[in-house]
């Protein structure tokens, strides 16, 4: 049976006038759904009998329950369990500027980047977007409040369920959906190029972030197996017309990893490689898991090189580390 979270309100609109019912069911089902939160159909009381039937045998709800919460005082991280007993992460974290959610796409993940802890446990599945959308429903029931922004930045690879994760988007989106704006959504990609040409088309003022984390093609490849299939040239190339055509800005993250890509001359490859651009950098501060990587002791130092040189840069806040907050951390240590 389908997931009712899985529809975009034109494709319900469309099964219920195939199903000779009337079009304005559709708002009133994502009214249900989407502003008063119900978890049943019985519960719609201002549809007909017949319609509540055609529900009840054509469509089934979510039931996304916590399995696990680790709290620390601004950030709270969520071990959820899916319909078939998969788990997967949410992490919520405070900011002075709104209630931020970083969301899984994908159940593991196949990208395999050496540093990353939700590569450790491979690709199961791809999320349905009503396994995203829950994600979100079920964190704001449990906290009572209000999700602003949202981040894919947690277990998966977006681009890797390119049309769930496009799904997901128009639905949370949507004014008569939960209705997060699209410049409060950040898409995170580890550099599917084809995939960005194909975001860029799509045109939705979504944010776009991109995993960098090395300027130079040996070391990438050597953290992010990835860079062997779309190279920093086809990348930075992708970049430039996303740029051109959209004329947004780009995030490029990266992580910094003690003796790895935080030295000066990694600082000034990565300000040639990005000059010009219209861009950010996001340096991200290592959570440290049981790999062999080290959190970086040359945060500041990186920083004031990329400033220096006229890049734009920003340093991520930390938080949690008390909560596993590692991408995949919590997940994977379940696992054990
Ligand atoms: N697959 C997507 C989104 C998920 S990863 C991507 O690659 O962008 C989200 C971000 O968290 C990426 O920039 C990733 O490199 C980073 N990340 C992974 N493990 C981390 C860790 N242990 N500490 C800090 N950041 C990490």
């Amino acid at each position: 049976m389908k997931n009712i979270y899985n529809y975009k309100l034109e494709e319900l609109e469309k099964i219920l006038i195939e199903n000779n019912f009337k079009k304005y069911n559709a708002s009133q089902i994502y009214d249900w759904l989407y502003q008063k939160r119900v978890s049943s159909f019985e519960e719609m009381t201002n549809l007909k009998k017949e319609l509540i039937d055609f529900l009840n045998t054509n469509f089934e709800f979510n039931n996304m329950s916590v399995l696990k919460k680790e709290e620390d005082a601004d950030v709270k991280k969520y071990l959820l369990n899916l319909n078939d007993d998969n788990t997967i992460e949410a992490v919520l974290m405070f900011h002075n500027y709104g209630n931020s959610l970083c969301i899984s796409t994908q159940i593991g993940c196949n990208m395999n980047c050496a540093f990353c802890e939700s590569g450790k446990l491979k690709k199961i599945r791809d999320l349905e977007a009503s396994e995203m959308i829950n994600q979100i429903l079920v964190i704001e029931k449990d906290l009572g409040i209000k999700i602003t922004h949202l981040v894919l930045m947690g277990i998966g690879e977006p681009f890797d369920n390119f049309e769930n994760v496009m799904k997901f988007i128009e639905i949370i989106n949507h004014p008569k959906g939960i209705n997060i704006g699209s410049r409060h959504i950040t898409v995170s990609t580890c550099g599917i190029t084809p995939k960005i040409i194909k975001f860029m088309e799509i045109n939705k003022q979504v944010n776009l972030a991109i995993s960098l984390h090395a300027a130079n093609d040996e070391l990438r490849s050597s953290l992010m197996p990835i860079n062997k299939v779309y190279n920093i040239n086809n990348l930075i190339g992708t970049i430039k017309r996303y740029i051109e055509t959209t004329n947004r800005r780009i995030t490029f993250e990266y992580i910094l990893l003690k003796d790895v890509n935080d030295s000066y001359e990694s600082a000034l490859e990565l300000s040639k490689l990005l000059r010009g651009l219209n861009c950010y950098v996001n340096l991200i501060p290592y959570n440290e898991t049981k790999n062999k990587f080290k959190k970086s002791d040359k945060v500041m130092e990186f920083y004031d090189t990329l400033k220096k040189n006229k890049i734009q840069v920003t340093v991520r806040r930390e938080f949690g580390s008390k909560v596993s907050a590692a991408c995949g951390q919590l997940r994977s240590n379940s696992k054990e």
